[in-house]
């Protein structure tokens, strides 16, 4: 068997090497634009995960991909400030409320730079 197909073979006009999943991987060939309207493809193994973005060869600006596929929406939630926290906790009129409360104490004296140290006095209201 082996033998007989290796007879009459030429050498170096053939190779014994199996081809199947190296030379014939599955390809795709994604087309890019670039923000200056430079069109070029690129070959990807199927299996790759394309990237949306790609930068382009010719000007170095951002391409997009011409079938439009867009960057995966990222799931990284907004930065949430403290001013967010405090709001999903406390209206606006509450707030004023509060900074009323702080300012007449700071202005009565109970609040201020020697506030930490005198301490002791309880708040009046909550
Ligand atoms: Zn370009």
């Amino acid at each position: 068997m082996a033998d007989r197909s290796l007879r009459g073979t030429g050498l170096g006009s053939k190779s014994f090497e199996d081809e199947t999943g190296v030379e014939f991987a599955a390809r795709q060939e994604v087309g890019y634009i670039c923000s200056n309207k430079h069109e070029y493809s690129l070959t990807f193994a199927v299996e790759a995960e394309v990237p949306a973005v790609w930068e382009c060869p010719r000007c170095g600006a951002e391409s997009l991909r011409l079938d439009g596929t867009k960057a995966e929406a990222k799931d990284e939630k907004p930065a949430r400030t403290h001013w967010d926290m405090l709001r999903e906790r406390r209206s606006i009129p509450e707030l004023e409320e509060l900074l009323a409360e702080r300012l007449d104490l700071l202005r009565s004296g109970e609040l201020g730079p020697n506030y930490a140290t005198v301490g002791g006095k309880t708040r009046k209201s909550a």
